[in-house]
């Protein structure tokens, strides 16, 4: 596999945050919540070199996870509510943290595996 002509001038981040193609940063980069989109409608960039993998969700975990349970443990030392109070504080938080920050973060690391031409480590013929 390799990746397509290289064209910069788009930030990763921007193109991530906003969910559009790492090339031209105006095609949409999904064709549903998650599924990403075959190619760029706008460039045809072939979006086949994706591999976020597990990625994007690693580091939703860790910040997620991080944020709301130092808040539970915050609010729990601080004003020791009952439990329906957690479940109303946490559940909501929960959702939204995660499944607010699911598709910029695919996105950003997808731009980011374009932008740093990263892709699967293989041994040239002829050296091994
Ligand atoms: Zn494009």
């Amino acid at each position: 596999m390799d990746l397509q002509p290289f064209h910069t001038g788009v930030s990763p981040y921007q193109a991530g945050l906003t969910c559009r193609c790492p090339r031209c940063g105006r095609g949409r980069l999904f064709s549903g919540f998650l599924k990403v989109a075959p190619s760029c409608e706008n460039c045809g960039l072939d979006y086949s070199f994706d591999d976020s993998g597990d990625g994007p969700v690693v580091f939703i975990i860790l910040a997620a996870g991080s944020l709301v349970v130092g808040l539970a443990l915050w609010v729990e030392l601080t004003w020791q509510p009952p439990l329906w109070v957690h479940a109303l504080l946490w559940t909501p938080l929960v959702l939204i943290s995660t499944l607010g920050l699911l598709r910029p973060l695919k996105a950003t690391l997808i731009a980011l595996q374009y932008a740093k031409r990263a892709q699967e480590g293989r041994l040239d013929k002829g050296e091994a």
